[in-house]
């Protein structure tokens, strides 16, 4: 660096380093102490050039003076730094370096050069070593060096010092009682952040690196208490709000259930009472309604319903897509009309005056149900009594989309003493959240599960066939067909090309019409029109197409009860949940029904896994599971809605036991120790904790 600016620089690099601490969240110096290392460096030993390397992928340190430092041009502009120590030389590579490189490493000067050694056509080198200029004899740290996560133009020497001073101003009191960490046998506070940021020379590296050391344990547990905290006081905050109470289980409750060709089972009883006692509170409901697939959701949802329409409000039902909305606007309406109630549909597709209409019921308050796609988050929509409402498939919608439709309720205009009010909210999904991932994933919400299939159903029995066994199995759906049943035909989920996957299903459609000339063959995807995917449908549905060739649009919901053959083409292509969904289209009958996986060899080893899992359960939340065992819980629900989006420090998976733990805790301690917990929140959340509230 020249002289002359650094007179003058002070004042505004101090504010421009602020701004990068503060785009890291560093702010205050607690967050600084609370910045921990996300790796080590070994920097406590230097081997001779010679040695360097020998272990392949782990970096070694060499000490070593100058010997040529050139640019060359050839093959493309870079820095070739030659050192030499006794007992040989190695080339230091720089394919980026800045004009002030080449003179801070002139012949003579001492450095010392940390990466990977490869052993090229010109002996050792280093390509982008980590490197610093030192006196002869400088002496060698003593400890593993951290390493920070870091942003633009943060260096660690800086992060490095600013941590080290705010560390020397916070309190350091823990704020945790040494009672309590006694008992769970955790390690002091001001002890494991110091260990953390400055791991003494005799320190279990091993346990360091995955995490696993006492220190870390210390910190994962606080951070996942601060969670706990936070979700438990978002939840009191959630039962200061008011929502209408929906008391009435009245006529049209009962004259619906007394209609249905069904008795509820069991857990659909357990469910809807767990749903009506929430409908009943003044402040709203934030349910979680999960079951398998065909484990039967809609009715309960329907009941539900009903009580909101009952007790005078109006219920909003919202799917992901359109095929899955317009099968429960014509299963429900089926049910309902009949019994009075007015009905609405509401989707994109509707011609503009269809939906001026629509708009113009559900804001006079003269539709009671509305049933619809995104189209009843958007703008123009006015409920005139939202009392409730239901959202299928919850974990395909954004956590922005839930919120739009739930805050329809708000600004409704001519409701009276009820404008100030937020509707109850159903959300229901077939995809199991495991329990520890549903603590944490979603703040503030009750789960009801229902863990029982309806009865007469048999059980899926399911083969993997190898793909060149094709035509046995096209044979297979020949005698199905024959024999009275319908077959869904799936076809090879494309991710890199929707017209290619479009492609393949004309494809295969034809294929199979050729196949098998005696039988309708039907297809449905994603391009067509609505009218003609609902006109298929409606088709397969009366049963006036054998086979249903189709995309994964049949994904989601669709209920065929003679549907009892299923093929799924490159099977190994989909994920395990999705496999599982798709499967669920049958079994929805008395019927024994089959699913044929057919797979392309070879199978890698996750794909294998997978397949293997279908073959041996068709238990839905052991599929979650081991979908999360094989996934991690990152991709399980989309980055959007991950609870590890706001944990730095604990992993949901590996530390699943601290979760529980944590909660334990948090409960005990808002009920006994108010002071515990504000401190505990003010350290690890500061004024953050609005992020939990998704
Ligand atoms: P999902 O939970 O996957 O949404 P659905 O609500 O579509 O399941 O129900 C699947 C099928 O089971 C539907 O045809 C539905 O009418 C039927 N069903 C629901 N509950 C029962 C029950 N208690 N007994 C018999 N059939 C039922
Ligand atoms: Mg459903």
């Amino acid at each position: 660096m020249p002289a002359p600016t650094k007179k003058a620089a002070p004042a505004r690099k101090k504010n421009r380093s602020e701004d990068k601490l503060a785009k890291l969240g560093l702010r205050s110096d607690m967050d600084l102490v609370l910045h921990l290392p996300m790796r080590y460096e070994d920097e406590t030993e230097i081997v001779p050039i010679r040695e360097a390397g020998f272990m392949a992928g782990t970096p070694s340190q060499v000490e070593g003076v100058v010997v040529s430092c050139d640019i060359q041009y050839r093959p493309r502009r870079q820095l070739v730094v030659t050192i030499a120590d006794d007992s040989a030389q190695l080339v230091m590579r720089f394919l980026n370096f800045y004009g002030s490189q080449v003179k801070q490493l002139e012949a003579g000067t001492r450095v010392r050069a940390r990466g990977e050694v490869r052993h090229g056509f010109f002996g050792a080198e280093m390509v982008h070593p980590t490197y610093r200029v030192v006196k002869e004899g400088e002496p060698l740290p003593t400890a593993l060096t951290p390493v920070y996560p870091s942003g633009e133009g943060l260096s660690q020497a800086f992060l490095r010092k600013a941590i080290a001073a705010a560390m020397t101003r916070i309190d350091w009191r823990d704020t945790l009682p040494p009672r309590l960490l006694e008992a769970l046998k955790l390690q002091p506070f001001e002890a494991a952040v110091r260990l953390l940021h400055n791991p003494p020379s005799d320190v279990d590296e091993h346990a360091l690196e995955d995490r696993s050391h006492s220190a870390w344990i210390r910190m994962k547990f606080d951070e996942l208490l601060a969670q706990q905290l936070s979700l438990k006081r978002a939840q009191e905050a959630r039962r200061s709000r008011e929502a209408a109470s929906l008391p009435v289980v009245g006529a049209l409750s009962e004259a619906f259930l007394a209609g249905l060709p069904f008795e509820l089972t069991a857990a659909q009883q357990r469910v809807l009472r767990e749903i009506r006692a929430d409908l009943r509170e003044s402040f709203p409901m934030q349910r979680l309604l999960q079951g398998d697939v065909g484990s039967g959701k809609t009715v309960v949802a329907a009941l539900a319903a009903a009580q909101a329409i009952d007790s005078g409000f109006q219920a909003a039902l919202m799917a992901p897509t359109e095929i899955l909305a317009e099968q429960h606007f014509r299963k429900i309406a089926q049910w309902m009309e009949p019994l009075g109630v007015q009905v609405a549909w509401l989707t994109g597709s509707l011609k503009k005056k269809e939906k001026m209409e629509a708009q113009a019921r559900i804001e006079s308050g003269a539709a009671q149900l509305v049933i619809g796609t995104h189209a009843l988050i958007q703008e123009g929509v006015q409920f005139a009594r939202l009392g409730l409402v239901i959202v299928d498939e919850q974990h395909r919608f954004g956590v922005g989309q839930r919120l739009a439709l739930r805050n329809k309720g708000k600004d409704a205009g001519g409701a009276g003493d009820t404008a100030q009010t937020v509707p109850h909210q159903l959300m229901m999904s077939a995809t199991p959240i495991p329990r520890t991932l549903a603590m944490t994933y979603y703040a503030d919400l009750e789960v009801s599960v229902i863990d029982e299939l309806p009865p007469g159903r048999t059980p899926v029995v399911t083969r993997i066939i190898d793909q060149n066994r094709r035509d046995e199995v096209i044979e297979r759906v020949h005698a199905a067909a024959l024999d009275g049943r319908q077959v869904y035909w799936v076809c090879p989920l494309i991710e890199e090309s929707e017209a290619l996957q479009l492609q393949t299903a004309t494809d295969t459609h034809a294929m199979l019409s050729a196949a098998l000339p005696d039988l309708r063959v039907g297809l449905v995807h994603g391009r067509l029109k609505p009218a003609e995917k609902q006109m298929v449908m409606d088709a397969f549905i009366r049963g006036n197409i054998h086979v249903l060739v189709a995309t994964t649009v049949i994904e989601v919901g669709v209920d065929v009860p003679n549907a009892s053959l299923m093929v799924i083409e490159h099977a190994e292509r989909f994920g395990l949940s999705q496999l599982h969904q798709l499967r669920g289209r049958v079994g929805r009958g008395a019927a024994a029904s089959v699913c044929l996986l057919l797979y392309q060899s070879p199978l890698g080893p996750v794909a294998r896994q997978r397949l293997m899992t279908m073959r041996e359960t068709t238990d839905g939340f052991e599929i979650a599971r081991r979908d999360l065992e094989i996934r991690g819980p990152g991709e399980f629900l989309g980055a959007r809605q991950s609870g590890q989006a706001m944990l730095r420090f604990a992993d949901l998976q590996t530390d699943q036991w601290l979760v529980e733990q944590a909660r334990d805790v948090a409960q005990a301690l808002l009920r006994e120790d108010p002071a515990t917990v504000d401190a505990h929140l003010a350290r690890w959340l500061g004024g953050r904790e609005d992020y939990l509230k998704a």
